[in-house]
């Protein structure tokens, strides 16, 4: 595989889960002969994603249902529970640590909460310039040349320079978050809800300085969110994730034109934003499927219309059923 083919990023076949301990309590009960185990939440479960040099990808799904974890996974804030992850052909997680640093700046990520990723108490001078002194790619006394340089980039005035996050309004703190990830010169961002917390007019500017920055920097992205809207004006290809699981996977508009799996359907037909709450999915345990209680087979199996006896028991593959798309269903066994 030469250089030009090889995946900027793939995870293969990873999986997390949280396991949450007894407390003290229940490891008391549990010496009176109480059985109390701990509870594991299968946030990812055995996904594959690649994702090319320049593409765009949009990972949806709903709230909870692992997306930002498998975003986390793919910068490496999370662990992986099991699956491997490469970097430009490299298992990056096996690197000695000094080398797994220096590879890890290529992959850089921009949080939802833009106010809560801002250090209060730092300017933006060094808010955006800590991290390339520290890293030693510009000296100390470049670092306000650079810092006004990346400001500009990202659409802000490079007199606010010595300002503090309170002193921007919401649009202007998202782009100081944008300007402190480019400034270690990544080449994968992974945005998680990015503009998720702005207003409507302030999304579409900052999704348009997203795909200015992409032409000019030759950016790659995975583009978490939950609002559709968002991901059909940014991406190339778009994956759909359900209770930890990829069900779908195509390019852009194939999918908004002949979504295959009866999520994504689902997905689509409750458009333009996914309002289903968190607790629908995370606190219930018993017939609504949960990451607490995953079904052995289909996730989707309770709440489908097309549902048959196979799919409570025999989880469905992941199969090519056009030219890259991708389908998790058993119905395309019958079709
Ligand atoms: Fe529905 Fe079965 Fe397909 Fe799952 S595998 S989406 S339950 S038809």
């Amino acid at each position: 595989m030469d250089a030009s083919s090889t995946p900027l990023l793939q995870l293969q076949n990873v999986s997390k889960r949280f396991v949450k301990s007894l407390d003290a309590a229940a490891r008391i009960a549990n010496l009176l002969g109480a059985r109390a185990k701990e509870e594991v939440v299968h946030a990812v479960d055995d996904v594959d994603l690649l994702i090319q040099r320049g593409e765009v990808v949009g990972l949806v799904g709903e709230s909870g249902c692992g997306k930002s974890t498998l975003g986390r996974m793919a910068v490496g804030l999370h662990s992986l529970s099991s699956g491997t992850r490469r970097w430009k052909g490299e298992e990056i997680d096996r690197m000695a640590p000094s080398e797994r640093r220096k590879k890890q700046l290529g992959i850089q990520m921009i949080f939802q909460d833009p106010y809560a990723s801002l250090n209060p108490r730092m300017r933006v001078l060094d808010i955006v310039g800590e991290a390339p002194v520290a890293h030693g790619m510009i000296p100390g006394r470049e670092q306000s040349a650079y810092v006004e340089g990346l400001l500009q980039r990202v659409g802000l005035d490079p007199a606010v320079l010595r300002r503090f996050p309170h002193q921007f309004s919401g649009g202007q703190r998202a782009r100081v978050g944008i300007a402190r990830a480019l400034a270690v010169q990544p080449e994968f961002l992974v945005c998680d809800e990015a503009v998720a917390a702005l207003d409507v007019s302030i999304q579409a500017q900052v999704l348009n300085l997203f795909i200015k920055l992409r032409d000019e920097l030759n950016l790659t992205y995975l583009f978490i969110s939950h609002d559709l809207g968002v991901v059909r004006h940014l991406s190339d290809r778009v994956v759909i994730m359900y209770l930890g699981r990829v069900v779908e996977s195509a390019r852009a508009e194939e999918v908004f034109a002949r979504a295959n799996h009866p999520y994504t359907q689902a997905l689509l037909a409750s458009a333009p934003k996914l309002e289903v709450r968190k607790t629908e999915f995370f606190a219930v345990k018993g017939e609504i499927p949960s990451p607490l209680n995953p079904p052995p087979g289909c996730h989707f199996h309770p709440r489908c219309p097309h549902a048959m006896p196979r799919c409570s028991v025999e989880k469905p593959a992941l199969k090519e059923i056009a030219p890259a798309h991708f389908s998790a269903c058993h119905l395309n066994d019958q079709r």
